[in-house]
């Protein structure tokens, strides 16, 4: 039925093409496929190339109760896509033209398989910029970007993805084009665009994004503070935000990621900050000096700005996960986010619990985005179990340390990754039994047959 309609170009059917398409950037997918058991083949993969493509291939799946997953570049770290045999895979990276930029109203109009880079290399040319960096700039899409609520590194400053989204075009599960209107803002009821920002393929098919730009910032300046405690760097941090300033880039990495990092620019057992201020010449000056003022009131110093620099510089820079599984470890990231007076204390009992995992190896954190109520926490853990076997197990008791301390301590059980398979266990916690009545209703009413990313997001009945 695809192939008659779109054609051999647009439907893949050879496992030795569609093998990349079966799993994004999850470890334990990762892990299985080292093992020699990677995800089952898809039926087919298919590339649209327009709308109307993606609307065929929507109808085709709906009529014929075939599940239907989204794929970007597959950099999601959460399991949002793995593929099984019954299942249609739909390859988004061919709908990659910029439709509009306007530089009047600071807009641009991307297909959903834009690559974050290519998006800024287009609005570059025009001293434009998108504001959104995620650390996967060249392995993700926009479409995937709002898929999963993405959050940029500049994101202090600049918002995340949902600040962004001006309008979205959605192909429906009953093949159905919803345009959003293209307007700063509206009161036409609820902001039915929402839907689908963090949906991970579950409610519609994005296949385009109107985001809101920015002119490149005329000015920069970095800094970075030594913290004596974890404690009292996001004091200081607090005092910054909720003074009024918002630099663009506001991190600290604890002691054990400062050392790890940057040896050479921290001190002894602290907590380093580092700062990147952004925007008109003389706002920059201004926010830099308070922002200088502001951290040594609250106990912390100066350190040298060459370690922002070097950030700024080594920043996408990223190693992968493949080879510490190869070398029998176990590893992941976990981003939580809480206000400022729950955050110590998630950071004290997470670090705490997983120290008592069985054949832990590292157990650390840093903070990357703030808000005026709160932060985020991106935690690390890698651990080498006595038998390489037993790394799923231990893979899956690290996440259950880090979910239950952050959600007993008042924390969200996720900043900016999305749900995917990983945290699903948890979600019900995150939301309460009426938020997954409601997610489950919203599913339902949307996509009847269930075809649309069936395993991911939301928990089962
Ligand atoms: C090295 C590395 C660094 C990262 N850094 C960041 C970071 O700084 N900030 C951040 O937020 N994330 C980061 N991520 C996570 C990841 O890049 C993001 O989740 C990204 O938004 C995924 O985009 P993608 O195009 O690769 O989507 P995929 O991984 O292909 O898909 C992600 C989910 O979205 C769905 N989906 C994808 N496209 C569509 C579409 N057009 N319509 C409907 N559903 C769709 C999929 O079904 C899936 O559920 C990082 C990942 C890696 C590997």
């Amino acid at each position: 039925m695809l192939l008659e309609k779109l054609g051999e170009e647009k439907v893949i059917l050879d496992p030795r093409l569609t093998k990349d398409r079966r799993r994004d950037t999850w470890v334990m997918s990762i892990l299985d496929e080292l093992q020699g058991n990677p995800p089952d083949s898809p039926r087919c993969v298919v590339r649209p190339v327009s709308t109307e493509d993606v609307v065929h291939v929507v109808n085709a799946c709906r009529e014929t109760r075939t599940p239907l997953i989204p794929f970007g570049l597959g950099s999601g770290v959460c399991g949002g896509v793995r593929t099984f045999c019954a299942a249609v895979v739909l390859d988004m990276s061919s709908m990659n033209r910029i439709r509009a930029i306007d530089v009047d109203d600071l807009t641009v109009t991307l297909e959903a398989g834009v690559r974050g880079v290519d998006a800024e290399e287009a609005l570059g040319k025009r001293g434009l910029t998108l504001g959104h960096y995620p650390q996967s700039m060249e392995l993700s899409t926009v479409g995937g970007w709002v898929a999963t609520r993405s959050s940029g590194q500049f994101s202090t400053a600049y918002g995340s993805i949902e600040e962004m989204v001006l309008a979205l075009e959605v192909v429906l599960p009953w093949g159905d084009v919803f345009r959003g209107r293209l307007t700063p803002r509206a009161a036409a009821g609820p902001d039915l665009k929402h839907l689908f920002l963090g949906s991970e393929g579950s409610l519609g098919v994005i296949t385009a994004v109107t985001l809101s730009v920015r002119w490149r910032p005329q000015s920069r300046a970095l800094g970075a503070f030594h913290a004596p405690t974890m404690e009292t760097g996001l004091e200081a941090q607090r005092y910054v935000i909720q003074s009024g300033w918002t630099p663009a880039v506001m991190r600290q990495y604890d002691p054990t990621e400062a050392q790890r990092l940057f040896p050479e620019h921290t001190r002894g057992d602290e907590a380093l900050i580092l700062v990147v201020h952004e925007g008109p010449a003389s706002m920059v000056e201004a926010e830099r000096a308070s922002c200088r003022r502001l951290m040594e009131e609250a106990g912390c110093s100066e350190a040298a700005e060459e370690a922002a620099r070097k950030w700024l510089e080594e920043r996408n820079k990223v190693v992968g996960f493949e080879p510490f599984l190869k070398a029998g470890l176990i590893l992941d990231t976990v981003e939580v986010a809480s206000t400022w007076s729950r955050i110590s204390r998630i950071y004290r009992r997470v670090i705490e619990s997983l120290r008592g995992v069985e054949g832990l190896l590292v157990a650390s954190a840093h903070s990357s985005h703030c808000y005026r109520s709160g932060v985020n926490l991106y935690f690390t853990f890698a651990a080498k179990p006595p038998e390489p076997s037993k790394r799923g197990e231990v893979y899956w008791e690290c996440w259950r340390r880090i979910m239950e301390a952050t959600l007993d301590e008042g924390g969200s059980i996720v900043h900016h990754h999305g749900i995917g398979r990983v945290r699903k266990p948890w979600l019900p916690h995150e939301i309460g039994q009426s938020g997954v009545g409601l997610l489950r209703a919203l599913k339902r009413a949307l996509d009847p047959f269930d075809i649309m990313n069936p395993e991911v997001l939301i928990p089962d009945d």
